[in-house]
């Protein structure tokens, strides 16, 4: 974990002074990762469900770059976004995933903090964690205090986010063809 921080810590410096290298990722590099296993679930979400797909194409081209790299969290949390920092043009947030969920919960999770990144573009006020806050402090509809001492909100929408990626997910193609529906 010590060696994870220090890796994404450095990440962060390289891309402040860097450009990012182009690949051949489904994204583009609003999304950016160390760890293989949180590219892959990445892809697999993009390939597998509408909902984690258009998260992903409304942070394209954005300015608000999106960190991701898998964290021991407090217990009960699995997923949790942090504003980072803001520079001319560029603000940088970062998704924590817990470790120990199985791919089809670990999507969900992503899904659901992807949203809250899309709220974070769609909030050019927010430009540091003081902003962050207050943002969030309007919108929210839960909040709660982590057992690391740190405060947490929720959006009604991120939670929708997280339940229809679940949705997604969870149709086979034959209930698919059944109820209609995606
Ligand atoms: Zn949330």
């Amino acid at each position: 974990m010590t060696t994870l921080r220090r890796l994404a810590a450095l990440a962060l410096c390289v891309a402040v002074v860097t450009p990012a290298a182009t690949s051949a990722k489904p994204h583009d590099d609003r999304l950016r990762t160390l760890d293989q296993r949180i590219e892959e679930l990445l892809q697999e979400g993009i390939a597998r469900s509408e909902t984690f797909r258009g998260l992903v194409q409304r942070l394209t081209g954005g300015d608000v770059v999106v960190y991701l790299r898998h964290e021991a969290l407090p217990a009960g949390v699995h997923g949790r976004l942090s504003f980072l920092t803001a520079t001319a043009g560029t603000r940088y947030v970062l998704v924590a995933l817990t470790p120990d969920l199985d791919a089809l919960r670990a999507i969900v999770v992503l899904g659901h903090e992807l949203r809250h990144a899309v709220e974070v573009l769609e909030q050019p006020q927010i430009v540091d964690e003081r902003t962050f806050v207050q943002a969030y402090e309007q919108a929210t509809y839960r909040r709660r205090q982590f057992a690391d001492g740190r405060m947490g909100f929720d959006t009604v929408a991120a939670v929708h986010a997280g339940l229809d990626v679940w949705k997604d997910l969870s149709l086979s193609p034959i209930e698919a063809a059944v109820t209609g529906t995606r």
